[in-house]
């Protein structure tokens, strides 16, 4: 994730790969070209309008986070549960903020507010900067699945501390990440996880990044969750 942040933008793992390593994730692609949700081992890449295309094995990402996702808990949390409550609710089906949670919320949602990264092209600038000109969508009165994860602040730097979740409705046609959500109504199920594998790209980009900057809480805050 402090890569990403640093502007390396480009990885070396494909998508055939990270399916290797599981049927359920969120990243991003290379060139930081769109967000990526991996559904029941499908992994579909969301365009700057919000549409859903599938992606193809050989494309590549410099950011994934992977699991195979078996709903150990589910909870069915009140109507009209927001973004915000999400890792409350999280705590009172599992009260342990120690290990990682693969989250997925089925459900129809009153309304889900997206973003999607726009394709960079080098020189690359750090994410800060490449997140400004981001779209942002607002869909209202669907159905889909909003799966991520839970990220302990243990592993901050790794990957996004607190909740990083990504959207795709029903039809698989639309989706994002995600900003903000109301649940109308649903089901919130847990895969927890006490296993970390990280793979790390042998690029001349990453060997030279800067992982660990002052300002990695404001950063992570200004291109994850930006309110
Ligand atoms: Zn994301």
């Amino acid at each position: 994730m402090t890569a990403l942040l640093d502007g390396i933008y480009d990885g070396e793992m494909t998508v055939g790969e990270l399916l290797g390593h599981g049927n359920f994730g969120i990243g991003t692609f290379d060139a930081l070209d769109r967000e990526m949700i991996v559904l029941d081992g499908v992994c579909y890449q969301v365009r700057g309008d919000g549409s859903a295309q599938r992606a193809t094995l050989d494309q590549r990402s410099p950011f994934t986070v992977m699991t195979n996702f078996v709903p150990h808990i589910t909870g069915t949390p009140p109507p009209g549960l927001r973004r915000t409550e999400l890792a409350s609710f999280i705590d009172e089906l599992q009260p342990s903020e120690n290990y990682m949670y693969a989250v997925r919320i089925t459900g129809t949602f009153s309304e889900v507010t997206v973003r999607t990264v726009t394709k960079q092209s080098r020189p690359y600038r750090p994410m800060v900067e490449a997140t400004g000109d981001d779209t942002e969508l607002r869909f209202r009165d669907v159905t889909g699945v909003i799966g991520g994860f839970r990220t302990p602040v243990y592993e901050k730097g790794i990957g996004v501390p607190g909740c990083h979740v990504h959207f795709l409705d029903s039809r698989r046609e639309t989706g994002g990440h995600v900003l903000d959500f109301t649940l109308a109504s649903g089901v919130v199920e847990l895969c927890p996880g006490t296993d970390l594998s990280l793979g790390l790209p042998l690029t001349t980009d990453f060997s030279r990044a800067m992982l660990a900057p002052e300002d990695l809480d404001h950063q992570i805050h200004t291109t994850e969750i930006k309110q």
